[in-house]
């Protein structure tokens, strides 16, 4: 499984390294109707369990990018600043759609290389949370950069806020899955219309 946070959700995974936002986004508890009560897979006290999330997700972007064997340690530390860089990661993807202020929620150093094919790549730096953080705004900006990161979107649903990328052809999902939260929001405004009408 390479990215676990997002295939617990049973969702497609983002394309190439994207995926790796995607999944820490997915670390989050969630409930939705298709799966109730995921826990946090960043939650203190479980460091094992980060540390099993982090070595597939590592891996799942190393694969996805085309490069040799990641190895990331987490330490206790490093749960609370991942669940922190997580939140502002899906707040940035919510003022995105409503246009919000634009603060600064946080900065990790990345190193660009130019290689003697002409190819120009960007690498992350430090350990353990830094080098998420690092990766994970270094996927941003290149996601940005083609255009895909509009795409990358936090279902409506309050309670669900699952992270998912939206294939459809004018990005115009607001459900991480329309049979799921979609329907459950479909038919709570159907009764409460039908409320205001009796
Ligand atoms: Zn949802």
């Amino acid at each position: 499984m390479n990215w676990p946070a997002t295939e617990r959700h049973r969702l497609t995974p983002a394309p190439g390294g994207l995926a790796l936002v995607q999944d820490l986004l997915n670390t989050a508890p969630a409930d939705h109707s298709a799966s109730a009560d995921l826990p946090d897979l960043l939650a203190d006290g479980a460091l094992d369990r980060a540390q099993e999330w982090a070595d597939a997700a590592v891996r799942g972007w190393a694969g996805e990018t085309g490069r040799g064997d990641v190895r990331l340690v987490l330490t206790a530390d490093d749960l609370p600043k991942l669940r922190c860089l997580r939140d502002q990661l899906r707040r940035a993807l919510a003022a995105d759609d409503g246009g919000g202020d634009a603060v600064r929620f946080t900065s990790a150093p990345v190193v660009v290389s130019l290689g003697g094919d002409g190819c120009l790549a960007v690498e992350p730096e430090g350990a353990g949370a830094r080098w998420l953080a690092s990766a994970v705004l270094a996927e941003g900006l290149l996601a940005q950069a083609s255009g895909v990161w509009r795409r990358l979107k936090i279902c409506r649903n309050g309670t669900c806020a699952v992270a998912f990328y939206d294939r459809s052809r004018n990005n115009s999902g607001v459900w991480h899955s329309v049979r799921g939260c979609g329907n459950a929001a479909h038919l709570r405004a159907c009764r409460e219309r039908r409320r205001a009408k009796a």
